[in-house]
């Protein structure tokens, strides 16, 4: 199936790594160009290397950090020198939390939001106006499960997830008259770097089979009884930015082996 990708230009936020970087070869496997946005320049640098050694693509990549303002001002900076602007942004950076709302402080709840929520709104304003001017465009944002169905120990990551969708439809109202289609995926369990170190930290003590956890995770909470392979749902987010997906608006999309518990 042609995707009709090739020479669009893509900006994902968190693509050095995990789904972020599976979606960026995604992308770049149908011909796209991509800008990759995270905090750590090594790692940035060697995700780059990595798909142009594949792929005969356009790669940007930008040192910054999306939950500040100046942040995203570099990343858009950046797009508008290198394209003049962008077809498709997927909202990918963040990360999971660990507190309880009795001991959570003000400036932890301030930092999910602004990660989660204010990256998506401030690159969508930064980004609309050049897929105006394209003729149309498609903004992705990388909610989770937790959005719907949270799990205990972090509800500052489900309340800013659960905001995102929101943001998200709201959007996809305001922007379709220009021919820009917003919508969302909710994740299930993905394993990627990030999973691998937090089963490891919580392994340490007790003989440090996180491959064990993992599967036991799986096995308890998603029927499928596996974790998903970022390239495995990476070809999902790639479909909904192509005009393939083009009558997908404001929808929020379960990827998740069977987890949601409710229809
Ligand atoms: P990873 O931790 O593997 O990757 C996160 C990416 O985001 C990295 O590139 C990281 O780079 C970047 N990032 C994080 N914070 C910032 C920031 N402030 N500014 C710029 N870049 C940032 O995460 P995953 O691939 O697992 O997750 C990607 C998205 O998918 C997240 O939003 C997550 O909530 C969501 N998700 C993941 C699931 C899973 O099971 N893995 C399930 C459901 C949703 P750097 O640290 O260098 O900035």
């Amino acid at each position: 199936m042609d995707l009709g990708l090739r020479d669009k230009v893509a900006v994902i936020t968190g693509g050095s790594i995990g789904i972020g970087l599976a979606v960026a070869k995604g992308f770049a496997a149908e011909g796209a160009h991509v800008v990759i946005a995270a905090r750590d320049a090594d790692r940035l640098t060697a995700a780059r290397e990595e798909i142009l050694a594949a792929h005969a693509v356009q790669v940007v990549a930008v040192d910054c950090d999306v939950a500040t303002a100046l942040g995203c001002d570099r990343l858009l900076a950046a797009t508008e020198e290198a394209f003049g602007g962008a077809d498709i942004l997927l909202n990918n950076a963040g990360t999971g939390s660990n507190e309880t709302i009795l001991d959570a402080p003000d400036d932890k709840w301030q930092f999910y939001w602004d990660l989660h929520v204010m990256a998506a709104v401030r690159l969508a304003r930064g980004l609309v106006p050049s897929m105006k001017r394209r003729g149309g465009g498609v903004i992705l944002n990388n909610a989770s499960i937790c959005a719907a169905q949270p799990l205990w120990y972090e509800p500052i990551y489900n309340v800013t997830k659960a905001a995102l969708i929101m943001a998200s439809k709201t959007m996809a109202t305001e922007f379709i008259p220009h021919n820009i289609r917003v919508n969302a995926i909710n994740p299930g369990f993905v394993l990627t770097p990030d999973w691998i170190k937090t089963a490891t930290q919580l392994t340490a003590e007790t003989g440090g089979d996180w491959k064990g956890y993992i599967d036991n995770l799986a096995r308890e909470n998603a029927p499928i009884g596996r974790f998903a392979s970022p390239e495995e749902i990476a070809d999902f987010f790639v479909f909904l930015c192509s005009d393939r997906a083009s009558y997908s608006v404001g929808s929020t999309y379960f990827v998740d082996g069977g987890m949601l518990k409710t229809i």
